[in-house]
């Protein structure tokens, strides 16, 4: 194990050479409970979102700080439980995740209902529950209204807002092309358009069952950096004032009771590995010549050139932590006060945030078995490393570009000996973790995929009607199921065979074709 790997500072750890998530082995984890599977620590959970409340609190003396985790990024009831035991909210998106949360015990204040064309039935449902109704759509407002009005309630709403970039010209990690983040948060679909808000804000404010609560942006992790938050913040805080001083009276402002800044803060092992802007210039310009110059070469030349190329392409897929939750905090929240300061009264303002990746990231890990080391000398060096996992159960990664950082969990302390393409079992390449450097591993190892706390386990699949896996809770040396592995039964559950389909099997019918 490299040494930036030793310099661990949450639940895992090595002890004589085996992984440990708190006080529990990996490799007896994977035994005990089967594999793949998809583990938690509770500790860490706990820790990150103290982590959060601390230091957004330090940087925000107006009035209190809620964290409300975004729900999508790990949905398990039980983990959403542990949030709600420290006080957490949740950002919600759909009807689902509205019932997932409040099943999870949150506190419906402190639950935030996005997305656009939210339902009727949607609507009636948030203002009974009493949760926080983020609009999206320019006739949200009426319906919502008509719809408190009807159920003799008043309800809270607060607009999600789409500011505009100019300062944010640098590349988007979420876009394949080289786009600014501008653009790119221009193409998104959500957040009211800038042009909207002022008369929609007027015409709010004179309805009689809808109370004006705050304002709410979004942007997502676009860039790892300190730079993005401050750029955007400082946009937002913009025209969190003039919408403010346009809705209020003169020297009077609209006084707002939230303000929220959304999540997108990168995971702490950020396995975000979207090829470097300098990268990309080489890989692009001189990809095609090099393939065209490689055509007039005999195939040993060309073989023993791609053997080259894939000894220098090979990588520790670890290549830094994000900033810290501190930093974040102190970078945003600077930004955003330098802008409303002036122009605000922020006196009991609640700051509100919506992490997902870093709340969770590193509070699980996957754990998987090796099936079979496959190698190959000609034409060219090839080593695949063959898991009982697939990229399926870590969709949500692969559409970002993810090369998570990994151990061998019972090979902790062995060299890297060998380059490999770790890959799942499914039928595609399903390059998990492509040509990275490992130690002398065999059938029977277990490989821990780190930072699979968000987004992972919620985007698993059934391609290749592959059963999903389970997910275990950590708490100190206590380890129990919070998810059960699907069964067959569950992979064809839902399928109906049409009863004129059910009655006789052709046993001659391959014999037709
Ligand atoms: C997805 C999402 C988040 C969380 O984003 P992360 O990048 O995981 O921190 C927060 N708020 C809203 C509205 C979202 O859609």
């Amino acid at each position: 194990m490299s040494e930036k790997k030793r310099q661990w500072t949450d639940c895992l750890s090595s002890r004589g050479g085996r992984l440990y998530i708190e006080e529990c082995d990996t490799v007896d984890l994977a035994k005990k409970f089967g594999s793949p599977l998809f583990v938690m620590s509770e500790k860490q959970l706990r820790e990150n979102v103290r982590e959060f409340q601390r230091a957004f609190q330090k940087h925000w003396p107006h009035g209190r700080v809620e964290v409300l985790p975004a729900f999508k990024a790990n949905w398990n009831l039980a983990t959403r439980k542990i949030l709600s035991e420290e006080g957490a909210g949740a950002d919600i998106y759909s009807r689902g995740e509205l019932e997932g949360a409040l099943m999870g015990g949150t506190a419906p204040q402190r639950i935030s209902v996005n997305g656009g064309g939210k339902s009727e039935e949607t609507i009636r449902r948030c203002i009974e529950t009493g949760v926080l109704i983020t609009v999206e759509d320019l006739d949200e407002p009426e319906l919502i209204d008509r719809i408190a009005g009807e159920l003799g309630k008043k309800a809270k709403i607060r607009f999600r807002v789409k500011p505009d970039f100019p300062n944010l010209h640098k590349r988007t990690d979420f876009a394949q092309e080289y786009a600014s983040i501008d653009l790119g948060i221009q193409v998104y679909k959500s957040g009211i358009p800038a042009q909207y808000l002022r008369e929609l804000g007027r015409k709010v404010l004179t309805m009689k069952n809808v109370e004006l609560t705050g304002l709410h942006f979004h942007g997502g992790r676009h860039h790892q950096s300190l730079w993005y938050w401050k750029g955007m913040m400082k946009r937002f805080g913009l025209l969190i004032v003039d919408l403010c001083e346009y809705w209020g009276e003169p020297g009077r402002p609209f006084k707002l009771q939230q303000i929220d800044i959304g999540g997108g803060f990168a995971s702490h092992r950020d396995p975000h590995n979207k090829l470097e802007y300098s990268a990309e210039i080489i890989f692009t310009w001189l990809t095609w010549p090099f393939v065209q110059l490689m055509r007039l070469m005999n195939a040993g030349l060309r073989y023993r050139l791609f053997d080259l190329i894939v000894k220098t392409m090979a990588r520790i897929p670890y290549r830094g932590y994000a900033p810290t939750t501190e930093e974040y905090a102190e970078a945003s929240l600077t930004a955003l006060r330098s802008v409303l300061e002036k122009r605000l009264d922020l006196s009991d303002v609640t700051l509100q945030l919506e992490p997902g990746r870093r709340m969770y990231g590193n509070t699980g890990i996957h754990l998987t078995t090796i099936k079979k080391v496959k190698r190959q000398t000609r034409p060219m060096h090839m080593n695949w490393v063959l898991t009982d996992t697939t990229y399926f159960f870590l969709t949500g990664g692969v559409y970002e570009y993810n090369m998570h950082d990994f151990v061998v969990a019972n090979r902790t302390e062995e060299r890297e000996t060998q380059i490999a393409d770790i890959v799942g079992h499914s039928c595609y390449a399903d390059r998990i973790l492509p040509l990275v450097k490992i130690p002398d591993v065999t059938e029977g190892d277990v490989i821990a995929i780190l930072e699979t706390g968000a987004y992972q386990e919620v985007s698993a699949s059934n391609f290749n009607a592959l059963p999903r896996p389970a997910v275990v809770l950590v708490n100190g040396s206590h380890a129990e199921l919070i998810k059960r592995a699907e069964t067959m039964d569950d992979v064809y559950g839902r399928d109906i065979i049409p009863e004129r389909l059910q009655s006789k099997t052709r046993v001659e019918a391959g014999n037709r074709a």
